[in-house]
């Protein structure tokens, strides 16, 4: 029974009190998870229960999968058979069981977001709306957020405060919209991710005897990182277990990070008032960090108003401060991260797989895996593919690829349509085969193709090939960027991202840009001679020549966005990218609450170090196709000094950094040095504002450059200049001890002064 022994008192507490209900509500690395883990073990082993009828739902598959093989060298191959794994999945499995008492059949499809995206501009454009004010993306998390809180489209178009909201939101048609939508879905036997967790909603409300067989099958239900479960599977779970009443949910409201789908902070709170006989567990030692690392987290998270007061502590060594590292750009910061752990390796006998590489978003992987292979650091990126694997990256490097050589079959095929010309299969199949039956080169078909194909498709293949053309001339006579980018607009492709707009179409969009900003720092490299196109592509085919992965080598290091890092550990970990308007993202820093959230990923990315942690920033980076100057993010300065290190080692060693210079050691002037290298810095520590007045009900729309504002953090300044063009408008205001920011109207709390 040894690994009980391994418990301290209060996780022995919770691992053996299987009976009743229990909340655990720690801070990182306590051992929430351990604990949650041993219940289950210690269920099957010691209670003899039955493994079929235990429910344990998790975040992520992977964690389910850690979590069933801890199991299994406890108590056996009889782990199998634990009902376990995230919400959506389990009850996926349940529904499909169930199906026919909601109408559905067993096979239904599930539509992935972008299934729903396209059904939804389908409908916007049956219905003649303008998808600029229906746009797809709002439309979704607006149907979304509805199931999520289970408003059913029946609810949204009978209740008038939907009706009124829509109004105000210009958006009237939108309960039309919703009932369509889930009447289609429903004609097309599919199932949106969010109609998984509503639909088992509706079939335990409307259907009793499944809703108690189900509470008789599962006499135990377990839920990790409840802090980021939503309304409609906190219901499943409390009425799951409303007669066993064995329900155990661990979780840490400081690491909620997923407010923004609509996860729900309240139901920690709910909890007790649902479950009354509740037996509340604390766990405040960590096991996971240094002393460094936990009160440096302490000391962030600390700052956040909202949060339920908690110690976290830690008997492990002190360990190394954290590794502060400054580059002159994004590539020279993948360089840093390439070198650090390449000699951390060297030196302290690390493996690949004891590192993380953690970011905010995922397009900021390119340069970092781009020096990863240059160094043979073998890595793996989680939760988003490889830079050069994503579709929307191949699809731009396939026209690259065709207009320097139409001889090459695999970029034409996935060009042809792309975007859709109303070439069919059919007719990509005549012409590949005419040119292999007359064994002539693919071009040549393309150029005589009305021999080949009946008139419609002829001439949408003749227009291709005249665009085609167009783009060899840029390939003969200017440099990669100028070629790639001119090919990005004229080839439709750029636009067909751009007018997406939902996230994924964002971040698509992010990604080719980010693309052509890999090109252009290409030909502005001084050493880099033959800056054409060729060159370029070859550079980059030679990149990936090094990345054949060896199957069965597990050694790697990881590389995830942070989200994807939740309930994660590693020895070391990088947090890059800590970068104004990057981390803290942009669109995150308007109100209080956004800026908590983002706070708590930074938490969550502290707390993922065991031994060693290290902060990156750049003071430039390529973005929309710019080299933009960045600043350190707040958040670093937000971590008491005394916790931190400057790196002048791998860091950049400008002038300016001055007496940080010389060999490593504690240099508590950092923070001020860094203050020092900020354009518009303030001079003392950030201190915020205090608000002079209630800011709720601030009115910006008489806002006129030259007019003096008051804002409730940043305190008073000056508007320099607006910009009311867009769809968001914003105002650009120099605060006196702030510096300047661009605040977008819609959410600036603002009091003109
Ligand atoms: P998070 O909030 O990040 O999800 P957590 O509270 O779930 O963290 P665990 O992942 O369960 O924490 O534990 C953190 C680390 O500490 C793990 O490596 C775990 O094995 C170890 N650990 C937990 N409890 C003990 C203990 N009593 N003795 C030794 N190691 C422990
Ligand atoms: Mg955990």
């Amino acid at each position: 029974m040894d690994y009980l022994a391994s418990l301290n008192e209060p996780q022995y507490e919770g691992v053996v009190n299987t009976e009743g209900p229990a909340m655990i509500i720690a801070g990182a690395g306590s051992g929430k998870t351990r604990v949650l883990t041993y219940r289950i073990a210690y269920l099957i082993k010691e209670k003899g229960v039955d493994p079929f009828s235990i429910l344990a739902l998790t975040f992520t598959n992977k964690a389910a999968k850690e979590m069933r093989e801890r199991i299994a060298t406890v108590v056996g191959s009889n782990a199998r058979n634990l009902w376990m794994g995230t919400f959506h999945s389990v009850f996926a499995r349940i529904l499909r069981a169930e199906a026919d008492r909601l109408g559905y059949p067993s096979n239904f499809t599930i539509y992935d977001a972008d299934d729903s995206k396209s059904l939804i501009k389908t409908i916007v454009k049956e219905f003649g709306l303008d998808d600029k004010v229906y746009k797809p993306n709002v439309v979704f998390s607006r149907i979304s957020s509805a199931k999520n809180r289970l408003v059913s489209w029946q609810e949204y178009v009978n209740n008038p405060i939907y009706a009124a909201d829509d109004e105000t939101a210009q958006k009237p048609e939108m309960g039309r919209i919703y009932k369509t939508y889930a009447q289609r879905c429903f004609k097309a036997n599919a199932m949106d991710f969010d109609d998984l967790l509503f639909q088992t909603n509706v079939l335990f409300r409307d259907h009793v005897d499944i809703l108690n067989k189900y509470q008789h099958r599962f006499k135990y239900v377990l839920v990790d990182e409840f802090q980021d479960t939503n309304v409609s599977q906190y219901l499943i779970t409390k009425k799951l277990s409303a007669v066993s009443q064995n329900i155990a949910v661990v979780g840490d409201d400081a690491q909620s990070i997923y407010a923004f789908r609509g996860a729900n902070i309240e139901n920690i709170l709910n909890f007790e008032k649902d479950f009354p006989d509740l037996k509340v567990i604390k766990l405040e030692q960590n096991y996971r960090s240094t002393q460094n690392i936990v009160n440096a987290a302490n000391s962030v998270i600390a700052r956040n108003k909202g949060q339920i007061k908690k110690k976290v502590w830690t008997t492990n060594n002190d360990g190394n401060r954290i590794d502060l590292i400054k580059s002159i750009s994004d590539n020279e910061e993948g360089r840093f991260v390439a070198s650090a752990i390449f000699e951390q390796k060297s030196q302290n006998n690390y493996k690949n797989e004891d590192f993380a590489i953690l970011y905010r978003t995922n397009s900021q992987s390119r340069a970092i895996e781009e020096s990863l292979r240059k160094s043979g650091i073998h890595y793996k990126i989680y939760g988003g593919l490889s830079f050069y694997q994503r579709k929307e990256i191949k699809d731009l490097m396939a026209y690259l690829r065709f207009a320097m050589n139409t001889a090459d079959e695999q970029s034409f095929r996935r060009i042809i349509n792309l975007p859709k010309r109303g070439i069919g299969p059919t007719s990509v199949e005549k012409i590949v085969v005419a040119a292999f039956e007359h064994d002539i080169p693919l071009w040549e078909v393309l150029n005589n193709v009305n021999a080949f194909l009946p008139g419609r498709a002829a001439n949408a293949v003749n227009d291709f090939v005249t665009l085609i053309k167009s783009f060899q001339i840029y390939v003969q006579s200017k440099d990669a960027y100028e070629t790639a980018s001119h090919i990005a607009k004229n080839s439709g492709l750029l636009k067909e991202l751009y007018d997406d707009k939902t996230v994924e179409g964002l971040n698509r969009y992010e990604n080719v840009q980010e693309l052509l900003n890999a090109i252009k720092e290409f030909v502005e490299t001084p050493e880099v001679e033959d800056k054409s196109l060729g060159a370029f592509l070859q550079d980059v085919a030679l990149l990936t020549d090094q990345d054949n992965e060896d199957p069965d080598n597990k050694d790697f290091v990881s590389l995830m966005t942070i989200h994807s890092s939740k309930g994660l550990e590693f020895k070391n970990v990088f947090i890059v990218g800590l970068e104004e308007d990057l981390f803290p993202s942009q669109m995150m820093m308007s109100s209080r609450d956004d800026l908590e959230e983002e706070r708590r990923l930074f938490y969550v990315a502290i707390t993922r170090a065991k031994e060693n942690l290290y902060f990156s920033y750049a003071l430039s980076r390529y973005r929309y196709g710019r080299l933009i100057n960045c600043e350190p993010s707040r958040f670093i300065e937000e971590v008491d000094p005394s916790f931190i290190f400057v790196n002048t080692r791998y860091g950049s060693r400008e002038p300016k950094l001055g007496r940080n210079d010389g060999p490593p050691g504690f240099n508590a002037n950092f923070a001020r040095n860094l203050m020092a290298n900020k354009k518009s810095a303030p001079k003392k520590p950030l201190q915020y504002h205090k608000p002079s007045a209630d800011f709720r009900p601030s009115d910006t729309s008489g806002l006129q450059e030259g007019m003096k504002v008051e804002h409730p953090k940043f305190g008073f300044g000056k508007v320099s200049k607006m910009d009311t063009s867009g769809a968001n408008k914003k105002a650009k205001v120099i605060f006196e001890d702030f510096g300047e920011k661009t605040l977008l109207l819609t959410f600036a709390k603002l009091r003109i002064v």
